[in-house]
């Protein structure tokens, strides 16, 4: 989405165009690959806020003013899963991609395949203001994309990447020990940890 002057050449790949009553600057929805979309829906009240109902299911994430630390790690740990399948589930918290879960469970020396269940509520806690750290900090250099045409609303890509931990680290010395990170494979994608600081769970 970017904001634009009304009136300001349109770009190549414009699909949508809002205006608004106060003709102030327009909104318009620019979509390279197609893959976007958008959608008309009915709002409904939840926890005091208006929500279009086709996201209404949807998990608060940590950048949320209202997003409840605790009441995340209740929802984590009320399903019975791993932990990094937990994570990425956004209906219990939302915002959390693979590239984050990686870094945020790295940095919190827990296994992506830990059982939610075996979660202590200190690591519970260490992990989700890990995943919140990760989010802030990506956010304030921009994300982490590694695709020129994934920007941001400023036509830059993610720089986030260079500062990764774990995540597409395999082979190279974790920042922490030198043990080289390991990669496994993980619900079609992958998964990036250290295997001395982030001991497989026994099964
Ligand atoms: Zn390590």
């Amino acid at each position: 989405m970017l904001v634009q002057p009304e009136g300001a050449p349109d770009e190549k790949h414009l699909r949508v165009r809002v205006r608004f009553a106060d003709e102030g600057p327009e909104l318009r929805f620019v979509d390279q690959r197609t893959f976007g979309g958008l959608a008309l829906s009915d709002l409904v009240e939840v926890d005091g806020d208006s929500l279009p109902n086709t996201i209404a299911h949807i998990a608060r994430d940590p950048m949320d003013p209202k997003f409840d630390p605790e009441a995340a790690l209740r929802a984590l740990r009320s399903r019975r899963t791993e932990v990094k399948r937990a994570l990425l589930d956004q209906t219990l918290i939302s915002g959390v991609g693979n590239i984050y879960a990686d870094e945020a469970l790295w940095r919190s020396k827990l296994h992506w395949a830990r059982s939610t269940t075996r979660l202590t509520n200190p690591q519970g806690r260490t992990l989700i203001s890990a995943a919140t750290d990760v989010m802030n900090e990506a956010l304030v250099v921009g994300g982490t994309s590694f695709d020129a045409l994934y920007v941001n609303v400023n036509g830059e890509s993610g720089y986030f990447d260079r500062s990764l931990d774990a995540y597409g680290q395999e082979g190279l010395p974790c920042g922490r020990c030198g043990t080289s990170i390991r990669r496994d494979p993980f619900m079609n994608r992958s998964s990036f940890s250290c295997p001395k600081c982030q001991p497989r769970p026994r099964t």
